[in-house]
């Protein structure tokens, strides 16, 4: 099995004990090259989904009390566990250090990063849904949940930990959705105008190309 052999070789990690890994690439082989040379295989491979190869985030034992059923959580133990966020990878959480997984399917939350949805949920502790930025971007353009969520949380009444699948604060997700979603909306009347060159009267234009912008401050300064 000369194949298997060379394949092994060079992804040897107790993480490769898998046997649907054979086809996997650590992700940042190609895009960090300046660290190959001086971080072992182990290392590089720790962290990552076993099965996506994504890299992913620690979650605390809070966050997998609340999130798995008794019988995973008695597997999970006290191994430590990372959160994937890869769309299209059923991985819910991975272990750390060895081949145990937990599908995304087996948490009692749907995981906002496993679905398309516009019904699910982005923000879990004050129970928003995707479909509520969609809708305030479709009527204004913009949507206030970003600060209206920040504002909770600053009063302390989030619990990011117990609710979200991911274990940690939902306003980069929230943040992602709303710029997704206005982007998607093509440009909207807030956005900053093009203004004088050089800022000596104020002037502002609608929108011109480079060239009539610079035609018009040019107008504007012969009055
Ligand atoms: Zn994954």
């Amino acid at each position: 099995m000369r194949y298997d052999f060379s394949q092994h070789a060079s992804h040897a990690g107790g993480i490769h004990e898998a046997d649907e890994n054979t086809s996997y690439h650590p992700g940042g082989h190609a895009s960090t090259p300046h660290r190959e040379a001086s971080v072992s295989e182990s290392e590089r491979t720790l962290g990552r989904c076993p099965s996506c190869g994504a890299p992913g985030r620690k979650v605390g034992a809070e966050t997998l009390d609340a999130m798995l059923e008794p019988d995973d959580r008695a597997r999970v133990s006290e191994t430590i566990m990372r959160f994937c966020r890869t769309t299209t990878c059923a991985v819910g959480y991975f272990a750390e250090s060895d081949a145990l997984v937990i599908d995304a399917s087996r948490l009692r939350a749907e995981v906002f990063q496993k679905s398309t949805s516009p019904e699910r949920l982005v923000c879990y502790c004050f129970d928003h849904r995707v479909s509520e930025l969609l809708d305030d971007v479709a009527r204004d353009g913009d949507s206030m949940l970003p600060a209206e969520i920040a504002e909770k949380c600053r009063q302390g009444l989030d619990r990011c930990a117990q609710t979200n699948p991911q274990g940690s604060c939902c306003l980069g997700n929230v943040r992602a959705v709303l710029t997704d979603a206005r982007a998607s909306a093509g440009p909207t009347p807030d956005e900053e105008p093009a203004r004088c060159a050089s800022h000596c009267c104020g002037a502002t234009t609608s929108r011109p190309s480079r060239s009539e912008a610079s035609r018009l401050t040019a107008a504007a300064h012969d009055l």
